[in-house]
């Protein structure tokens, strides 16, 4: 059998950084907790560790005492949570991954001069909060075209149109197509969509394309993940999202001669490589 393993599969910049900033205080700890506000990283394995390791996870940052440790994770916090933070003295490590901070810092700046933002994104999602926790003049979030579409857009109102990180460029793209051809609108469009989830998309539907099956590896609660066993199977190829190595269904797999391998940008490199030695040893 033969196993081959996407070049994109695991972390992403952002992910791969906010941990590595985690690591170095649970590394040499001062003294002070350590804490984190939600899961830094959609894997249930990691959490776990850093669990063990002490790390305390809370959803509501009134919970991080005086004193201790916060690192915020890869997708960034709201600008009200941030300085609630920083007026109840707590040490903040920014873990913001730089894209993210630089489309909260774009938004902020173009939204200044009475602008109000148009966000195509995840209503729900934390990285959304934070982006629009910049704007300044108001905000309308919309996940479709058809959406946005259902939303009346004053004539006499300028705006600017911004995406969350993670959202589809092809999409993005024709909905600022459409805003800015009307005529009748004044529409700033900011670049703030990265191109690290596509490029994965993109690797595993083309590696899809070539094996008899394929193993996604990655927590069940990870969207990207899901989506990457989505893009897979909807090539047609079977495809099978597993957390650990001892979700392999080693013995149905072993009739197969090639094996595609992918992981989500929040997998760590350790479980994939666990995957890998499962599917070798057939
Ligand atoms: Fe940063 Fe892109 Fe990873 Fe999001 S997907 S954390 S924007 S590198």
């Amino acid at each position: 059998m033969e196993v081959i393993l996407a070049k994109t599969a695991g972390f992403c910049m952002g992910v791969d950084m906010a941990l590595t900033k985690l690591d170095q205080l649970v590394a040499e700890p001062d003294g002070h907790p350590i804490y984190i506000l939600g899961p830094i990283i959609h894997n249930p394995q990691v959490l776990k560790r850093y669990a063990d390791k002490g790390v305390i996870m809370v959803h509501d940052p009134a919970e991080v005492p005086a004193g201790a440790h916060v690192v915020i994770r890869a997708h960034g916090i709201t600008r009200q949570v941030e300085e609630s933070l920083r007026e109840r003295q707590v040490i903040i490590k920014d873990a913001t991954c730089p894209r993210v901070k630089k489309a909260q810092l774009l938004i902020e700046r173009n939204t200044a001069g009475g602008c109000k933002l148009l966000l195509y994104g995840e209503v729900d999602h934390p990285e959304v909060a934070g982006l629009v926790s910049y704007a300044e003049n108001g905000h309308f979030v919309f996940g479709s075209a058809e959406e946005l579409a259902g939303y009346e857009l004053s004539p006499g109102e300028r705006y600017v149109l911004a995406a969350q990180t993670t959202q589809d460029r092809v999409q993005f793209e024709a909905i600022a197509e459409r805003l800015t051809g009307r005529g009748d609108l004044n529409v700033t469009v900011l670049e703030t969509i990265c191109d690290a989830t596509k490029l994965r998309q993109a690797e595993a539907k083309e590696l899809a394309k070539t094996v008899d099956f394929m193993v996604v590896v990655g927590g069940y609660n990870s969207g990207n993940t899901r989506r990457l066993a989505k893009v897979v199977s909807e090539e047609g190829t079977p495809c099978e999202h597993v957390e650990t190595v001892d979700e392999l269904p080693l013995s149905e797999l072993a009739r197969y001669k090639r094996i595609g391998v992918t992981a989500g940008a929040s997998t760590p490199r350790v479980l994939i490589d666990q995957v890998l030695a499962g599917l070798e040893s057939l």
